[in-house]
């Protein structure tokens, strides 16, 4: 492949870095484009997870030998590196989870514990993820608490007024995506979290889709949580972060019980340990949390700008080559959008058209993308999804495409 500029970064370079890409698949060559599942993985990850099981394998904060140490303070310049990529005023408020649903489901079994009581209400909007809706149900239905879901338009974008008709001082929680998944739609967090804060209401974010995309800084954004999943932003599985603010964090109860988060146990009672390690019981995911740092180096490295205006590129590319395709809609068309084409073939179910690119070499995801009250809210059963990340190029756009006129004209009936 000839050297591909664009945005100012070499892509053909950064492609090099990533061993997965360079492979066929079906006897064609590889074109990935469902990095809104997970992204692929830079050699400078794999490496960081190789060199830990290999060069220093060991566990964490209880040791004193040196290994122990070497992995103690890879593994917590994670969270410093972690504190900077979303400038957060303080490494301890960045908890190490296992992922996004991992940190929805601990502020939902801590702080919606503890704050949320019968008659309040938790305000979501229609384009969630499961993972920030079925936590909140649990709760809701443990509690007593009401479900409240802010209206799209057809575009897929939030309803401002009807968003501001469902707040009220029994707004405990407002819990938006950043970033849909399944439409693209980047939601307008900071004008969502000052309404939500006039009613004394803290606001979570679901920043899954938004890590890889878009600059992240919780401190003007002014959001009370951040839940993220390191394997969307280029890094490992089984790792991500929630930030919360320390004042918070400090009046929440833990999550787990366990080694790590106390401080004291005795049969007559326990003190817990200092946030974060509070929120962090048991061995954590050492190796995945050391690598995380290697894909925030390489987001940074590269700058998330001119990440955003590549990918920008990208989409603008496809939106107008896929509306080429006959009877092909697309699902999700808001103004201000992140790399993700939804869309559905008249006369061709998604799965199809999902199994039909896959033999030509192209991965794009199908199906309901765990939103399925999003597609009811479309009266579709689901999408097929092409979603693209910083490696990807026109010429795989123009595949793809080409792939789906031949599809369109062997199958559609
Ligand atoms: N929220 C959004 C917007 C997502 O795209 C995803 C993953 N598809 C999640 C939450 C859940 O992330 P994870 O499976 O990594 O916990």
């Amino acid at each position: 492949m000839s050297t591909i500029v664009s945005s100012g970064l070499d892509i053909q370079k950064i492609r090099d870095m990533f061993p997965v890409l360079h492979q066929e698949v079906n006897g064609k060559p590889l074109i990935y484009f469902d990095n809104a599942a997970t992204s692929q993985k830079p050699k400078s990850v794999i490496d960081a997870l190789t060199g830990y099981y290999e060069g220093y394998n060991s566990n964490i904060h209880r040791g004193i030998h040196t290994l122990a140490e070497k992995a103690t303070t890879a593994f917590e310049e994670t969270r410093k590196r972690a504190q900077q990529f979303i400038n957060s005023r303080e490494a301890e408020e960045i908890i190490f989870t296992k992922g996004t649903t991992d940190s929805i489901n601990l502020v939902a079994s801590t702080f919606g514990r503890k704050f949320i009581n019968e008659g309040d209400e938790i305000i979501i909007t229609t384009m969630e993820h499961h993972s920030n809706i079925v936590p909140w149900q649990l709760l809701c239905e443990e509690k007593g608490a009401i479900l409240k879901v802010i209206p799209i338009n057809e575009a897929g974008e939030i309803i401002f007024e009807e968003y501001e008709k469902l707040l009220s001082e029994k707004t405990k929680l407002v819990s938006v995506v950043y970033a849909s998944n399944s439409l693209g739609t980047v939601n307008p967090v900071e004008k969502i979290i000052a309404k939500a804060h006039e009613v004394g209401a803290k606001v979570l974010l679901d920043g899954a889709q938004a890590a890889a995309h878009i600059v992240l800084d919780v401190q003007k954004l002014n959001c009370d949580f951040l839940a993220l999943s390191a394997h969307k932003a280029y890094g490992p599985t089984g790792t991500g972060i929630l930030y919360g603010k320390r004042e918070i964090l400090e009046k929440i109860p833990p999550y787990q019980g366990g080694g790590e988060m106390i401080k004291d146990v005795s049969f007559n009672g326990t003190t817990y340990n200092d946030i974060p390690y509070k929120f962090e019981a048991g061995t954590p995911n050492i190796a995945d949390v050391i690598a995380f740092k290697y894909a925030m180096d390489f987001i940074d490295e590269l700058g998330k700008t001119n990440i955003a205006q590549h990918e920008n590129d990208l989409l603008a590319y496809s939106t107008s080559q896929l509306q080429t395709v006959d009877g092909l809609k697309l699902v999700g068309t808001a103004q201000d959008k992140v790399s993700v084409s939804s869309f559905i073939v008249d006369g061709i179910h998604h799965f199809d058209l999902g199994m039909l690119l896959d033999a030509k070499g192209v991965a794009v995801r199908t199906g309901h993308h765990c939103t399925q009250p999003l597609m009811d809210n479309f009266c579709i059963e689901g999408t097929a999804r092409a979603s693209f990340a910083v490696y990807n190029t026109k010429a795989e756009i123009d595949v793809m495409v080409e792939g789906l006129h031949d599809i369109v004209k062997k199958y559609r009936k």
